[in-house]
């Protein structure tokens, strides 16, 4: 059955349909709803039932840990032993918005949320129909990206409809996200500070506060977190990922001209300062190519369009891992990787 679609505007929030969907994540339903990275796929973090439901709709795997979501600061101590000093100075800075910290658990954490390991990431999102459900609520809430396993993350209410529909029990409608991929996951072992995955906030933002910081290579998150898989993100298109060199165009004009010899529809993902490069071909803009906001904001939903137009390949410019584009790169490598 499809669920039921709330339309809410940012910028007049009715109380009421808020309060419709916080009845539903207190009695085990799933409500999908936006933050300022991507739709989520939220249940009361602390009903196990409740969680169990998130990982059979999007299946995914039952060792790949979810973020909870909070609403206020006070709420985080009922999920967490300890906060390190340089996690309280990130949160200052950077709460709410698009930084998830990876923290001792408490008890009270169900197992299912954490996948087992004695730790639980935590957020506190900007957006803030996010944060009047979790209010109205009263829980904090647990949920990852609403989109099935595997796929690029939903960015707008029909990206969930078109991967869920059926296996939620509510959509709220909030307009398009705004950062457009997913949170910066940080975690704090053995004295250091450790990105464990880039996202919305870069690495020289987090610089800024703690000094020391690095983003753990492929091997080093194999080895210590879970929910790792090196295909993530793809579209149904093959991606193809065309580096940045000085030669950038000719060399994506080659990719698509031997791919569309070789009996494939294709799709160029470019730079705007390229696009007139592409007139000829099938082509969209990812946005300006020092510009990783842009970027990530249109990223998902690019993808999502070619795979809709039933294009096979997907021939993608890469962008400078500079900032957000850090971020941006990691997701469309992740796209590309191969099929397991
Ligand atoms: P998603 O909910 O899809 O945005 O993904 C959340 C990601 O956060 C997971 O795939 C893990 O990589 C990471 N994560 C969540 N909880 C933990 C944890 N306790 N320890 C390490 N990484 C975590
Ligand atoms: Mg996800």
């Amino acid at each position: 059955m499809r669920p039921p679609i709330l339309r809410i505007d940012p910028r007049d929030i009715d109380p009421e349909l808020v309060k419709e969907a916080a009845h539903l994540i207190n009695n085990r339903g799933l409500v999908a709803f936006p933050t300022e990275t991507v739709y989520g796929l939220g249940a009361d973090a602390m009903d196990p039932g409740a969680v169990s439901r998130i990982f059979e709709a999007k299946k995914r795997p039952l060792d790949d840990p979810l973020i909870v979501h909070v609403a206020a600061e006070k709420n985080l101590y009922e999920l967490v032993e300890t906060v390190p000093p340089e996690a309280k100075k990130l949160m200052e800075r950077f709460w709410p918005g698009p930084l998830t910290l990876v923290l001792k658990k408490t008890m009270k954490v169900p197992d299912i949320v954490t996948t087992g390991l004695d730790t639980v990431a935590v957020r506190m999102p900007s957006n803030i129909i996010a944060r009047e459900l979790i209010k109205a609520a009263e829980v904090p809430i647990a949920a990852p990206s609403a989109n099935l396993f595997g796929r690029p993350s939903p960015t707008t209410a029909q990206h969930v409809m078109d991967d869920l529909g059926d296996a939620v029990d509510m959509v709220i409608d909030g307009g398009r996200t705004e950062i457009g991929l997913e949170s910066t996951v940080v975690a704090f072992t053995g004295g250091e500070t450790v990105i464990l995955r880039p996202g919305g906030i870069s690495l020289e933002e987090l610089r800024s506060v703690v000094k020391g910081i690095y983003v753990y290579t492929d091997s080093e998150l194999a080895e210590k977190s879970p929910g790792k898989y090196p295909r993530h993100y793809s579209p149904r298109p093959r991606v193809v990922i065309v580096e940045e060199s000085g030669r950038q165009i000719e060399s994506t004009l080659s990719v698509v001209r031997d791919s569309i010899e070789g009996g494939y529809k294709v799709g160029i993902m470019s730079k705007q300062e390229h696009a007139s490069s592409y007139m000829e071909f099938d082509h969209k803009i990812l946005g300006p190519g020092d510009d990783g906001r842009t970027c990530a904001s249109r990223l998902f939903h690019v993808l999502r369009e070619f795979d809709t137009e039933g294009v096979d390949i997907i021939v993608a410019e890469a962008l400078q891992e500079r900032g957000i584009g850090l971020a941006v790169m990691d997701r469309l490598r992740k796209a590309a990787a191969p099929a397991a």
